[in-house]
């Protein structure tokens, strides 16, 4: 039988009747931007996430490029982001003018490497984006004591780890601001662009609250250049009914992983991932390392399994970012990260015995 690499089938029987019901109410109110559904979903995520405050907005990229607007980050300031990040968290450096400086990760875990932070850090840096990379957290206890420790911001970028931990702490509530992103695919996902951002901190999140809408407290009062950044009261209704299945569905995700690591324990040319002792891992996607990378995506849909790379580019070699004038080779670890990786097929839903297949013909597969 044939493995898809991601399927909504499961998910969505489990919350059919109950999101149909959600999106008629949305319906039958009349009322479809910044309503009573955001503002619950909000007290509803800042409740899951153990932050004060949870601002909803349009997408996981609004989220960061309002924190950094929120923070007063701008040209001539510095931001250390992970240099093989998805580019989204680039891109939110560049909308608001500042300086990308892009940091090494940790091969094993491929997130953010703490110790690399700073050798980063000059007079002019002003904050960290530290990405919670494939649902792994980072370790945010020596994150924010380097912060601390050179007055710097921390923007979690929470986007694959929602419910994951550092030190028990859970991710997206470290953070002065945090984004993350509610992409139907997302460990939370909505049925179209969604995303949010969790502080701690009221007037910052005050703030957020009149940048996402037109930098408008009151309608046609214009304090500041906002945007529009919403989050629709229609996927606002549809997260309040996943949200509380999230954690049953992060508990399917890692026995899965748990699944696969067991068959596929042992290969001599197959990384698994690795987990920190101080961090959980909520799986947003199992990624596996092989310099035979090519050939097994190719022997793996050969046997109608499927597979993604997350992510074959590494941003500072994207044509987008060619006038930085970052050379090939000038970030190794991101480079090599990137023509290793390979995600194999995981959602909630997924069976054991489809874990067994896809392992049983890894498990076939010959590097030459
Ligand atoms: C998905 C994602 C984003 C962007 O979220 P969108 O909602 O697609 O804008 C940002 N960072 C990471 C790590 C992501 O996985």
């Amino acid at each position: 039988m044939p493995v898809p690499f991601f399927s909504f089938t499961t998910q969505n029987q489990q919350i059919r009747a109950a999101t149909l019901e959600a999106m008629a109410r949305v319906f039958d109110s009349e009322w479809y931007v910044l309503g009573e559904e955001v503002r619950a979903f909000e007290a509803e995520y800042a409740a899951f996430g153990h932050t004060a405050h949870c601002v909803g907005v349009s997408s996981g990229l609004a989220a960061l490029h309002l924190a950094l607007l929120a923070l007063g980050i701008g040209p001539g300031d510095e931001v250390l982001v992970p240099s093989n990040a998805y580019v989204a968290t680039w891109l939110a450096v560049s909308y608001v003018g500042a300086t990308i400086v892009p940091v090494e990760p940790d091969v094993a875990t491929s997130n953010l490497a703490p110790a690399r932070l700073a050798a980063a850090i000059t007079p002019r840096t002003r904050a960290i984006i530290p990405v919670h990379l494939y649902g792994q957290a980072c370790d945010m206890a020596a994150i924010m004591q380097m912060a601390q420790k050179h007055g710097l911001w921390v923007v979690e970028d929470n986007a694959q780890a929602h419910g994951a931990t550092s030190h028990g702490q859970l991710t997206g509530s470290f953070g002065h601001l945090n984004a993350t992103s509610f992409y139907p695919t997302k460990n939370l996902g909505a049925l179209g662009d969604a995303g949010a951002l969790t502080t701690n901190d009221t007037a910052l999140a005050e703030q957020l609250r009149v940048l996402r809408n037109y930098g408008s407290r009151q309608k046609y009062q214009n304090e500041v250049i906002g945007q529009n950044a919403r989050l629709d009261e229609l996927q606002a209704a549809i997260l309040r009914v996943k949200l509380p299945l999230l954690p049953r569905w992060t508990l399917e995700r890692q026995q899965l992983a748990a699944w696969y690591n067991n068959h596929l324990a042992g290969i001599p040319w197959l990384q698994l991932p690795e987990q920190l002792a101080t961090s959980s891992h909520v799986y947003h996607l199992f990624v596996v390392h092989t310099p035979h990378r090519a050939a097994l995506q190719q022997h793996l849909a050969a046997h109608g399994i499927g597979t993604a790379v997350h992510y074959p580019v590494p941003p500072h070699l994207q044509p987008a970012y060619q006038h930085l004038g970052f050379a090939k080779g000038q970030f190794p670890l991101a480079e090599q990260l990137a023509t290793t990786c390979l995600s194999l097929p995981l959602w909630p839903g997924m069976t054991a015995a489809q874990v067994a297949e896809v392992a049983h013909a890894i498990r076939a597969f010959q590097p030459k």
